[in-house]
C-alpha cells in the first residue's frame, strides 16, 4: 500500500525577497564643528557647498587639501558658522 506517501510542500515563497537597495551615492561625512584655519592659514569658503577650506596665507590659489580656489571660493574674514561643512583633507592635517 502507498498511502503514506509524503506530501511535498509546496514552497512558493522563494520569490525574489525586497532586498534593501544599497544607495549609489556615497555621502562624503564633513565634519561639523566650529573650527577655524589653524595659525598660518586663511578659511576659505565654497559660496555653494559652504564647504570650509584652509589655505596657507602665502598661497592664493590651492588649497591645503590640494583643490584649486575657483570663483565660487570666497575667503572668510571671520569664523565661519557652527554648521559649517569642513573640508576632511584640508582640517584634518595636523599643522602643528
Ligand atoms: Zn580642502
Amino acid at each position: 500500500m502507498w498511502s503514506r506517501i509524503p506530501r511535498q510542500q509546496a514552497d512558493d515563497s522563494s520569490s525574489t525577497s525586497g532586498e534593501e537597495p544599497r544607495p549609489d551615492v556615497v555621502k562624503p561625512s564633513p565634519v561639523f564643528q566650529p573650527a577655524s584655519a589653524p595659525e598660518g592659514f586663511d578659511s576659505w569658503q565654497h559660496k555653494k557647498l559652504r564647504t570650509l577650506h584652509s589655505m596657507s596665507v602665502d598661497n592664493t590659489r590651492v588649497f591645503a587639501c590640494g583643490r584649486m580656489a575657483g570663483v565660487l571660493h570666497e575667503k572668510l574674514q571671520r569664523a565661519p558658522q557652527f554648521d559649517t561643512p569642513l573640508c576632511s583633507n584640508c582640517f584634518n592635517k595636523s599643522h602643528a
